[in-house]
């Protein structure tokens, strides 16, 4: 809980160093480039090829603290070595208390993030960066060849987006050698560990690798259940209905049964 936007920098202002700047240009005036990064495998290879590119841009992650340990593992990995701007969320509440953690905010609240309302990107990502940056500005969205669809042109308060990675037509392989040739780990794919957009299969590793945030999941779903007054799971159905589904599958090696001819 937190009642002040802090922005941690790591090296000289967040700007990707030792590039010269691409000309681009709004309506004839230069503007400045952002990278929005969520810190998946798209926008970390964008981040290469911008590099790579001589655009000189600033890359932002918004902390919200509640991305899964994975990721924000490999956050702290990037960041040691490559600039990025650092922003935290700032929520406020009716009952005056300010949050710039997602999960502390939800369980104070007693709701949860939802398939139907996806009230916590907007609060705590896109509202974070939009206040955050200079408009008029170009925002570089990880979208890659392959999924090109996804793009959307948008001008939302000065914000122009941009997907380099489609225009030079690199799909996920290609983003994923790009971030292998600068000598990184490919990410696994970001997203906080309670997201209701996760796969069961998601859910299920998520309870093997980490049963503590389990323990915070049923929390959540408890006081949620609480207020509504009814039962209610993160995905339509309660965690432990998540997890006691295909428990066949638990281990990895269970996928490979034992054999049993008794030797
Ligand atoms: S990853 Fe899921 S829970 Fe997290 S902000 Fe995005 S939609 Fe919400």
């Amino acid at each position: 809980m937190k009642s002040k936007q802090t922005k941690n920098m790591n090296l000289e202002n967040g700007v990707a160093r030792g590039q010269s700047a691409a000309t681009c240009c709004m309506d004839g005036v230069p503007v400045k480039h952002y990278l929005s990064m969520g810190f998946g495998v798209n926008s970390v290879a964008l981040y290469f090829l911008l590099m790579d590119q001589g655009v000189e841009f600033e890359a932002i992650y918004v902390d919200h603290g509640a991305d899964s340990p994975e990721t924000a593992k490999y956050v702290k990995l990037f960041c040691d070595k490559y600039p990025v701007t650092i922003l935290k969320p700032d929520a406020g509440t009716r009952e005056g208390v300010r949050f710039d953690n997602l999960y502390d905010y939800c369980h104070f609240k007693k709701i949860i993030p939802s398939v139907k309302h996806r009230w916590c990107t907007d609060r705590f990502k896109v509202r974070v960066v939009h206040k955050y940056v200079d408009k008029p500005c170009w925002m570089h969205i990880g979208i890659d060849a392959g999924e090109a669809k996804r793009a959307k042109i948008s001008t939302t308060k000065g914000i122009e987006h941009r997907w380099v990675l489609i225009e030079n037509g690199i799909d996920r392989e290609g983003c994923k050698k790009l971030i292998a040739d600068h000598g990184l780990p490919v990410p696994r794919k970001s997203g906080c560990w309670f997201c209701p957009y996760q796969t069961d299969a998601q859910l299920r590793i998520l309870r093997r690798e980490h049963p503590d945030l389990i323990c915070k999941l049923r929390t959540l779903e408890k006081r949620v259940s609480e207020k509504i007054g009814r039962p209610f799971g993160i995905k339509e159905k309660p965690i432990d209905a998540v997890l006691m589904e295909k428990q066949g599958n638990l281990w990895p090696d269970m996928d490979y049964p034992p054999c049993e001819c008794g030797l």
